[in-house]
């Protein structure tokens, strides 16, 4: 007789799991138990979960398993950013940033795919293609694991992948962070970053409340398709389309993430151009110097071209957040997480109509 495997109950929203016990003649309440047990009480262990009866509770080992993860390397910079390496069940690895911000607060930025398919040009995680997807319970599971090591404030979808190439997981993810009876991360405390999926933008503003991020990058056309493929499929007017009809609550924005490279996007006029792009946008901007690496030809701007250009734009009134390169020493900077993927050969170009 074959066993059916194991369900892994960190793969499952609550509306799912009750409906999963309900089907066993179980009450619906019980799944908000387990799910409490699970993420409030970080227990992963049924036989602990006392307020369900002993036989309850050998059904549910007999059924399910809870993943638990413990990093297999950790790396700390002298910023005190601290990357956490995590293999998974099937010999891929992902990396995970707690990136230590004022008054001992702390972000997380968590990985979303192994690799990412988008291929853009001055990102190393891009350069090795995709691998596959994450499961809900491979995004919940790297914050429930660097929870272990301190807490964490907010969580930025900013790590490997494209969040909106994973949607559907990453929505059941964020349903899982969000649960107030467990790690209950507002949908405030969460921001997720993409590089312009245009069709998924609207279907996650009506699926999901979240912070959205673009990494935008260039102000015309013609650079953009040069250094983000996807903008080929989605242009700079469907872009902003998207983001002036993206749902924002009162008092939010939307966060633009512009990294400032040497010679191409630095200029009075690029500035001068966002500026105009993000007209009639609740908007903030996030000026990234590039963060230099061997595989890039890409230089950092110097310090007065940077200082420039953000005062163009907070002279116009727009919001224009310098951000730190924090962990670069570890390779724990934006752009620049690869798991082991260092350890395949990248890839060519793919023709854009090739990327799935
Ligand atoms: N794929 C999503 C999620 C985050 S990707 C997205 O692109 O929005 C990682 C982030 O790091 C992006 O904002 C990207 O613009 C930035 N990044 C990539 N390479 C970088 C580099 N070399 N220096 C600085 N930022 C970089
Ligand atoms: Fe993928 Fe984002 Fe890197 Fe582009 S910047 S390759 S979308 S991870």
């Amino acid at each position: 007789m074959t066993e059916t495997p194991l369900i892994d109950i960190k793969n499952l929203s609550l509306p799912e799991l009750a409906q999963l016990l309900t089907g066993l003649g179980k009450e619906k309440f019980r799944a908000r138990q387990i799910m409490q047990w699970i993420y409030a009480r970080a227990v992963t262990d049924f036989t602990a979960m006392t307020d369900l009866s002993k036989a309850f509770r050998t059904e549910l080992q007999r059924r399910f398993v809870i993943s638990d993860w413990n990093p297999e390397a950790v790396e700390t910079s002298i910023d005190g950013t601290r990357k956490y390496l995590f293999r998974l069940a099937d010999g891929e690895s992902i990396e995970t940033v707690r990136i230590p911000m004022d008054e001992g607060r702390a972000t997380l930025c968590i990985s979303t795919q192994v690799g990412c398919a988008m291929q853009c040009d001055f990102c190393l995680t891009g350069t090795f293609g995709l691998t596959r997807n994450l499961l809900p319970a491979e995004i919940v599971n790297q914050v429930c694991a660097a929870r272990k090591d301190g807490p964490i404030n907010n969580i930025v979808l900013m790590g490997m992948g494209e969040p909106l190439h994973n949607l559907d997981n990453v929505i059941k993810a964020l349903n899982i962070i969000y649960l107030p009876i467990g790690l209950d991360y507002g949908p405030r405390r969460v921001t997720l970053s993409t590089s312009g999926l245009v069709p998924e933008m609207a279907e996650l503003g009506r699926r999901i409340e979240v912070n959205l991020a673009i990494s935008l990058n260039a102000t015309t056309d013609e650079l953009r398709n040069r250094l983000m493929p996807i903008n080929r499929r989605y242009p700079l007017d469907q872009l902003m389309r998207a983001c002036r009809d993206f749902p924002l609550k009162p008092s939010r924005r939307i966060t633009f993430e512009y990294i400032l490279i040497r010679d191409l996007n630095d200029t009075p006029a690029d500035a001068k151009r966002l500026v105009k792009l993000l007209h009639g946008i609740r908007a903030k901007v996030n000026l990234i110097p590039f963060n230099e690496h061997p595989e890039s030809p890409y230089r950092t701007p110097d310090e007065s071209t940077i200082r420039t250009f953000q005062s163009y734009l907070l002279d116009r009134d727009i919001v224009a957040i310098r951000r730190a390169g924090k962990g670069l020493d570890i390779s724990a900077a934006c752009g620049q997480l690869k798991g082991r993927l260092e350890l395949r050969q990248p890839l060519a170009a793919k023709p854009l109509n090739q990327l799935d």
